[in-house]
Formats: C-alpha cells, sequence, structure tokens
C-alpha cells in the first residue's frame, strides 16, 4: 500500500479477500495506521506474506472502499511517474487522483441538468486545414503532440472543439485544460454547444459532495468532456483519445504546494501512457514547447490571423520619462495625459476600457514622514500592503492583517504616508480623472470564488460598467467583445521581475492582455505606460523586433548559461525559525552535492543563498538551485541532499522545474 504521508515507503497490510470482496492494483482501503487509520492505495496484491524481521506482525485492512474510486492503471503510471520525478511520496501523489473523503459517500446538491443547446460552427478554411492535419497524423500515429499556435482571438477554440468532436463520435473521451482563472462557464457553453453532449467543469473550487459526484459520473463514462484547472490531468477518463492543454505556456499549470507538478508536463505524459494526442495552444508558446518543436518531438500548426480577419490592436507606448503624471498629490498612480486622453474618448463612445495593474492594495507601503522607517509584516520580509476602503494593513505573503496603526512605531511621532499605488487606489483615481465611469476591479481582495468571479465578469460583458481594472487574473483568455482600449499601467514591473523567465513571461503577459482589445467588430488600442520602452520584449510587442529573432536569442542566452529548456532546474529550499540553521544547513548540502559532483558540473550548482524572499511565515528560507543536465542526475542529486538533511531540524522543500523564486 501507498499512504498519503510523507514517506518514501510502501507498506503490507494483510488482507482477507473472504469478508471484504476482491481487491487489486489501484483499490483503495481502509488500514490502521500509527494510532489512526487512513487511506491507503493498493499497489499491487500478493498472496504469500514477505519475510518480515523477528517480531513484526502485519495488520490487517479493515474494509475495502468503493471499487468506482480505483485508480486507473494509467493514472498510476502518471502518479509513479510523477511521485519520482517530482520528487513527492508515491501515496500523496496518489491521493491527488482521487476526491476527498472517499471513505464515505457525501450526498451532492442536484447537479445542474445539462440542458445543452446543439449548434455546432463551421470552420474557417485555415481552421479546416489545421484541424484536418491533426486529425489525419493522429490517424497515422495516435498519441503524438501538436503545438497550435495562433494569435487570440484567431479561433483555436473552435479547432479544440472540432477535435474533441472527431474523438467523441470514435467513442472516446476528452480532457481540456485551461489555465485555473479562464475557467468561465462560456468556456463550457462554447464546447458544449459545439458538441451536443455536457461537458464538466473540474476545478478545486468544488464542494467534497460535487466532487465525488463528478468523479463517479466522469469514471463512469456519462461524462466524456471534462474542462479543468491543472489537476484534471488526473481525471479519471477511459479511452482518453486527446487531452487540450490552452494557453500552454501559463504559469498556473504549475502547481506551487505539496506536490508540486506541473500540469502540462503532466498532461504530456497521461497523453503518451493512454496514446491520446495532445495539443498544446497558445498565441506565445514556452520556450520549453518551441525547443521541443525544434527537436522534432511536436508538431507545430498555426492559425495566423485573427477571425474573420479583425486586425490585432494598435500598440501606443506613453513614456513615464516624458510624460509627467496628471494631478500628481491628488492621484496616486502615475497616469500620462495621453492614457487618461484615450480612456476618456473610449468611454465617450460608449465602448470599454481594461486597465491591467498587477499590484492589488491602497499603497505599496506605508513610510513615516518622520523618520523613514517602513512598516513591514513581522513574519515575512515584505512590507504590509495598505488598504484604504476597509483600513488595514496586510501582508501579501502570510495574508496578516493590522489595524492601521496612528503614529510611526519607530519615532512614535511620525506620521505614514503611503507610497506606490495598486488596484485600490487605481479605482479611486480613475473616479477623479474619468468622466462617466463605472468601475469594476478584479482582483484576488475583491474575487475570492468562481461565482464572484463569473458575475463580475458577467457584469462587465453585459455593459453594466464600463471600465474593468484587474490584476494578472485579467490576462487569460475572457472574451469581451466591447472593450476597444486596454492600458498597461506600469510595464516596467513585469520586465524587470528577478527570474529568468522574466522576459518570455513579460511578453506572454503583454500579448494576453494586448488580445482582449478589438475582439469584437470595433478596432482596438493599448496604451503601455511605463519607463523602460526600448526593452526588446516591447519592441517584439509593437513589431519592431522580429518575434521569432527575440526569441532565438532568449534560447541562445538559455543555452549559454544552461537553463531550462537545456537543463532540468531543482529548487531545494531550506526553511527554519533559526536564520542561521537554514543557512547552515543550506551550505552543507551545497557542499555535499558540490562533493558527489564531477567537476565540470559543479559550476550548475547555484547557491545556496537567501531566498528573494529570505523570510515567510516566520521562518527564514536560503535555496539552493541546481542545472542538471538530465532527469538521472536530477534524482540523484535529491536523493543525496534529502540524505544529508536526515533529521535535521529544518523543512526541506524540493521543487523540480521550479517556476517562481
Ligand atoms: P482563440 O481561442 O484562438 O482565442 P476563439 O476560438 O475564441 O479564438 O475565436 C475568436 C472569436 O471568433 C470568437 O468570438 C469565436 O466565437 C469566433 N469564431 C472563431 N471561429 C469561428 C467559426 N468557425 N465560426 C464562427 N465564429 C468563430
Ligand atoms: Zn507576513
Amino acid at each position: 500500500m501507498a499512504v498519503p504521508r510523507p514517506l518514501d515507503a510502501i507498506f503490507d497490510y494483510t488482507y482477507d479477500t473472504d469478508t471484504l470482496g476482491e481487491v487489486e492494483a489501484g483499490d483503495w482501503v481502509r488500514v490502521p495506521f500509527g494510532k489512526g487509520r487512513l487511506n491507503a492505495c493498493v499497489i499491487s496484491v500478493h498472496s504469500e506474506a514477505p519475510t518480515l524481521p523477528e517480531g513484526v506482525k502485519l495488520r490487517a485492512v479493515e474494509a475495502r472502499l468503493d471499487p468506482v474510486f480505483r485508480v486507473l492503471p494509467e493514472i498510476m503510471k502518471l502518479c509513479s511517474f510523477g511521485s519520482e520525478y517530482y520528487q513527492y511520496p508515491l501515496g500523496e501523489a496518489l491521493a491527488s487522483a482521487i476526491p476527498p473523503k472517499i471513505e464515505k459517500p457525501i450526498k451532492a446538491r442536484a447537479a445542474r441538468q445539462p440542458g445543452v443547446s446543439h449548434s455546432p460552427r463551421t470552420l474557417s478554411g485555415a481552421q479546416q486545414a489545421v484541424s484536418e492535419t491533426i486529425s489525419r497524423i493522429d490517424a497515422g500515429s495516435p498519441g503524438r503532440v501538436f503545438l497550435l499556435e495562433g494569435v487570440t482571438g484567431s479561433g483555436k477554440t473552435e479547432v479544440y472543439i472540432d477535435q474533441v468532436k472527431r474523438v467523441l463520435d470514435a467513442g472516446g473521451s476528452a480532457l481540456v485544460l485551461v489555465p485555473e482563472i479562464a475557467l468561465t462557464a462560456q468556456l463550457r457553453e462554447r464546447f458544449e454547444s459545439g458538441l451536443g453532449v455536457p461537458a464538466a467543469l473540474w476545478h478545486s473550487a468544488l464542494a467534497d459532495g460535487q466532487r465525488q459526484d463528478l468523479w463517479r459520473r466522469v469514471r463512469l463514462g456519462e461524462i466524456r468532456v471534462v474542462i479543468g484547472a491543472r489537476s484534471a490531468v488526473f481525471a479519471p477518463l477511459q479511452k482518453l483519445g486527446m487531452i487540450i492543454v490552452d494557453e500552454e505556456h501559463d504559469p498556473t499549470y504549475k502547481q506551487e504546494e505539496r506536490f508540486r507538478y506541473q500540469g502540462r508536463d503532466l498532461a504530456l505524459f497521461r497523453g503518451r501512457f493512454a496514446k491520446a494526442a495532445v495539443i498544446l495552444g497558445s498565441a506565445t508558446p514556452s520556450l520549453e514547447t518551441l525547443q521541443r518543436v525544434k527537436e522534432g518531438k511536436i508538431h507545430h500548426l498555426r492559425l495566423d490571423r485573427r477571425f474573420s480577419e479583425k486586425q490585432l490592436p494598435a500598440i501606443h507606448l506613453v513614456s513615464l520619462l516624458e510624460e509627467s503624471p496628471v494631478g500628481a498629490g491628488t492621484v496616486k498612480t502615475h497616469l500620462a495625459e495621453t492614457t487618461i486622453r484615450a480612456m476618456q474618448e473610449t468611454l465617450d463612445r460608449g465602448e470599454q476600457v481594461i486597465l491591467f495593474l498587477n499590484r492589488r492594495g491602497y499603497s505599496q507601503f506605508l513610510l513615516c514622514q518622520g523618520c523613514g522607517e517602513v512598516k513591514k509584516c513581522t513574519q515575512c520580509s515584505i512590507s504590509m500592503t495598505h488598504y484604504q476602503k476597509r483600513p488595514l494593513l496586510k501582508c501579501h505573503v502570510c495574508g496578516a492583517k493590522e489595524p492601521v496603526p496612528r503614529h510611526c512605531h519607530a519615532c512614535g511621532t511620525g506620521e505614514w504616508m503611503g507610497m506606490g499605488s495598486g488596484t485600490e487606489s487605481l479605482e479611486d483615481d480613475l473616479r477623479l480623472v474619468l468622466n462617466g465611469a463605472q468601475i469594476l476591479r478584479l482582483d484576488r481582495d475583491l474575487i475570492t470564488s468562481q461565482q464572484r468571479l463569473e458575475e463580475t465578469l458577467d457584469e462587465f460583458r453585459a455593459k453594466r460598467a464600463n471600465v474593468l481594472i484587474g490584476t494578472q487574473m485579467l490576462v487569460k483568455g475572457h472574451d469581451f467583445p466591447g472593450v476597444t482600449c486596454v492600458v498597461v499601467v506600469s510595464v516596467d514591473m513585469l520586465l524587470k521581475w528577478p527570474d529568468f523567465r522574466a522576459s518570455e513571461r513579460a511578453l506572454q503577459t503583454l500579448v494576453q492582455v494586448s488580445g482582449r482589445a478589438g475582439r469584437g467588430e470595433l478596432p482596438g488600442r493599448v496604451f503601455i505606460q511605463g519607463y523602460d520602452l526600448e526593452h526588446p520584449v516591447i519592441r517584439v510587442v509593437t513589431g519592431e523586433l522580429d518575434r521569432n529573432e527575440f526569441l532565438a536569442e532568449e534560447l541562445a542566452m538559455r543555452e549559454m548559461l544552461a537553463y531550462p529548456p537545456f537543463s532540468r532546474l531543482i529548487r531545494f529550499r531550506f526553511e527554519s525559525k533559526e536564520e542561521s540553521v537554514s543557512r547552515e544547513v543550506a551550505r552543507g548540502a551545497a557542499e555535499e552535492l558540490r562533493r558527489l559532483l564531477p567537476e565540470e558540473l559543479r559550476g550548475r550548482l547555484l547557491g545556496p543563498s537567501e531566498a528573494l524572499l529570505p523570510r515567510a511565515n516566520g521562518r527564514y528560507r536560503h535555496d539552493l538551485y541546481f542545472k542538471s543536465p538530465g532527469v538521472e542526475l536530477l534524482y540523484r542529486a535529491g536523493q543525496a541532499i534529502r540524505a544529508w538533511v536526515g533529521d535535521r531540524d529544518v523543512d526541506l522543500i524540493v521543487d523540480v522545474d521550479p517556476y517562481h523564486s
């Protein structure tokens, strides 16, 4: 049995077939474990007991759980692979593949009755050509991987629907992965109306009962199309014929806690195990994927133009060096006259504006006017964000909240001054500088549930507001035909992120954000405000620099520095309440690894050094990175470090192919 505990071990139990019934690999059983009980997954069944050390007696399985939850062989393979590659216990990996609390059936609230209206669309010539190529290649050698590269609005989704239709007609099932936030009812409706069958939305916000219910229906083949966030890669679809990974470059495919897998990458493996075709879709493919295209492992297809020949929006650069901020003193956000004029024109014409600002709150930090002290979180090494509507200070790392202190805690007398703007202050600012603005905001402070998200998007789409402010949440695939003006409030933050993927990501974000403009009948404009407007990424966005040239240069640089996709990156993070412990263990681990590595690979070890965020939740963090030339060494490095850390008093967090520093 594999148990959902942080243990690298498989456990033996006795099993009584007479009372419990037949059991097979993948089944879940209830077992005593330590002083408690838990659900364990059967890895293999043997008719004879293993030889045990003296005095050790096997414990017995108490119950077999509903076999509907049996892990499919293909998912078992996926979890074993994931467990090994991401260096995470098998039992816990397997637990991600089933709904919670399977030991007791939970009543689900009445499921939505699918009233599916079937109105398929006729594909354009270009869509038809792409779809036929996929069908042809897939028929010849099942399980191939395709990259469908197409600008936003080029009609990729219709190609997906056409492909899913083909697979369903052949009796198979299909999985559609989308970035977390793009999970909208809108997309489901498009699939359902295109296919004429119900599709399930699979995401973490479902209640336990709903999850169990959905799981059963998918497992039993009642639902053959699943649309979901990364965790849907484990959905128990049988006869899987097609996996679609939309916006394959999106960083939210990476899980950032516990089982730190990359959903897109697991989708590729699932496709391989199931012999199902995989379509990776994007307007801005990741360098990892582009490199695989170059190596001939992925078949590259393109949709070059927007559907209905609509123009991509015109890009306007607004230099904040040249244009001083409007209303300085009363308006917190740096907004240039050009930008404000464009927004006002848009509103006056009855059209809609979207503003992108990837910072929440009212002020980024409070500065004491008396002594210069900054109000920091006591548990984390960042300043606390100031909120004004419901006045409080909030730590964006640990979530701690505090009332706003009257005076500075350091000098006792100074008054605070709020520095830097966020989405909350931007909202206030826009009310000052625009006439007739009805503003909605999309950020994690306001949007706390899937339902809230959908309501806000619907409200905006129905034109009950004409301005939408959003953070990263806003970027993904939403379709707003009324939007003709998009404003990137501050592009510098995107460009200057300390990460080797910063440029790649900035380009992806800018292309995505820009793609929100001009999706309807009217042409769109995009205003990018910033200081460093000569940056290559910006020159690509304006069309001054060829994108392929830029990407080739990025790739060359990655290769020279041995960064992914030319190596596999692994991060070891050492966390402790004591700064010295975290530092010393990290240093020792680095020495251990350096000793193990052949001379020529030692340069691929980075650190140890303080994490980008040196302290979070009261714990100090030191990082060690290794750019491994291959999988084998990645694995051995992990083993070595884990063995070395042993029971030293630190938390070791291993992250394979990390995305966020
Ligand atoms: P993408 O997924 O590449 O962003 P979409 O598939 O969302 O593009 O298509 C963009 C717009 O064009 C959508 O509003 C969609 O409804 C419309 N569209 C795309 N293909 C067709 C088609 N074959 N017939 C009618 N409308 C289409
Ligand atoms: Zn904090």
